[in-house]
């Protein structure tokens, strides 16, 4: 959680920020401030092709609430492959779309879009950033979606892509049909995104100024110890689910799966070398 982010996530507040608490974390402290009969089962993780399965076995529904392709195809194809509904969101400046999938009943998200778009050939949150509202927005549709396929009110879907740019005051729908006949994912079922190879996973993270780096196998990182071997090289702060490391002009922010965000650059190979020297392999 970051100072920077608040502004346009509700969920959120300065202490979470000020006290370094993931996501995830911060998220179930306050729907338990809300009510505490809810149930909530935060996972501090990174999405990825060897967890995916895992998160959403047993799910009635799947909402997205990511910022990139990659992720998406890979939701779409852990969904699609366990027939597990879904509800794409994305939203980018003062725009926004969603679309409700169900897997063999709808288009996925690969029907639609058989390619992510080409780098740079649209306007990413580096380029554009975005606005609060319309985040509000495609939840909100998102949101009413999910609430449609639980009760199963499936009649009330609105079987469509649907688009929103909040400051064009443009508000469109596209009707959606069958599942294409030739879609890699629904009529192939080819799930590329889950059969890759096993490997380290490195990427810049969008208008972050950083590098996330995933190691190959999940292992349990012992943040006190690191902590520890750490202190003489720089600055060291840890809680119980993270520990943030500061040297020179980088910060690394370790997770306990050994997953790190490396802050002060956008160079993968400068961050992968951060990495194992100070985390190791
Ligand atoms: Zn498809």
């Amino acid at each position: 959680m970051e100072f920077s982010n608040l502004q346009r996530q509700t969920m959120f507040t300065e202490s979470d920020a000020a006290d370094r608490l993931p996501k995830a974390v911060a998220c179930a402290n306050h729907i338990g401030q809300i009510n505490r009969d809810i149930a909530v089962e935060p996972e501090v993780a990174d999405v990825n092709h060897s967890n995916i399965e895992g998160l959403i076995a047993n799910a009635d529904v799947v909402l997205d609430g990511t910022d990139n392709f990659a992720t998406r195809y890979l939701i779409n194809d852990a969904c699609v492959k366990h027939e597990v509904d879904w509800i794409y969101g994305a939203a980018v400046g003062s725009y926004g779309v969603t679309m409700t999938i169900r897997p063999h009943q709808t288009p996925c998200l690969r029907c639609i879009f058989p390619e992510a778009p080409p780098a740079a050939s649209s306007p990413t949150c580096d380029t554009a950033g975005v606005i609060m509202p319309i985040i509000s927005v495609v939840a909100a549709v998102q949101v009413s979606e999910a609430l449609k396929l639980l009760t199963g009110s499936l009649e009330s879907l609105h079987g469509s892509l649907m688009q929103f740019d909040v400051w064009q005051n443009d508000w469109r729908r596209i009707s959606l049909r069958a599942p294409s006949d030739d879609c890699a994912t629904c009529a192939l079922h080819k799930y590329e995104t889950l059969d890759v190879e096993s490997g380290e996973f490195a990427a810049v993270m969008c208008g972050r100024h950083a590098v996330q780096v995933s190691p190959a196998t999940t292992v349990h990182v012992d943040l006190a110890a690191l902590g520890r071997k750490l202190e003489s090289a720089g600055e060291v702060k840890s809680n119980d689910y993270l520990l943030r490391f500061r040297t020179g002009e980088y910060e690394l922010t370790v997770f306990r799966d050994a997953r790190s965000i490396i802050r002060g650059t956008d160079d993968i190979a400068l961050a992968r070398s951060l990495y194992s020297k100070y985390i190791g392999n």
